[in-house]
């Protein structure tokens, strides 16, 4: 047990040896490790340049970003993938809202601000406030 410790600690100091001075593992660096056992699992079954590239690619690029000494560019980076990942999530979560409250609710964008204004599906017309801008909108549900 006591060896064990021993060979931990020693581990964790050639670790943040190894990691000084370098931007380290952050989330795109870590997404792209799992990219790539994905397309190394893929590449087994499907023959595509594109897959075989990617498979050989992302590691490298992977290991560069975490080895890399510039670290206000590779958060610049990592900030802008998070920022993309979001909005993918988003797109997605919103989607799968609107089909499955497609018969009760209709789903309109604010033309002032962009914003997504959720609306009960009720014959007529209806003037609906933006709860982001204040604007009114005239919708009408048939
Ligand atoms: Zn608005």
């Amino acid at each position: 047990m006591q060896n064990f410790l021993q060979y931990y600690i020693k581990l964790r100091e050639k670790y943040g040896k190894l990691l000084e001075g370098r931007h380290g593992i952050d989330s795109l660096s870590r997404d792209l490790l799992i990219a790539w056992l994905v397309t190394g699992f893929l590449n087994g079954f499907i023959r595509s340049g594109i897959v075989t590239l990617a498979a050989l690619l992302l590691p490298i690029v992977s290991l560069l970003r975490i080895f890399s000494k510039n670290d206000v560019r590779r958060g610049i980076e990592n900030r802008k993938y998070l920022s993309a990942r979001k909005k993918t999530a988003d797109f997605f979560k919103l989607s799968a809202r609107k089909f499955k409250e497609r018969k009760t609710h209709k789903y309109y964008e604010c033309s002032n601000c962009s914003a997504v204004i959720r609306v009960k599906r009720e014959k007529g017309e209806h003037t609906v406030v933006c709860p982001k801008c204040g604007k009114e909108l005239h919708v009408k549900i048939r």
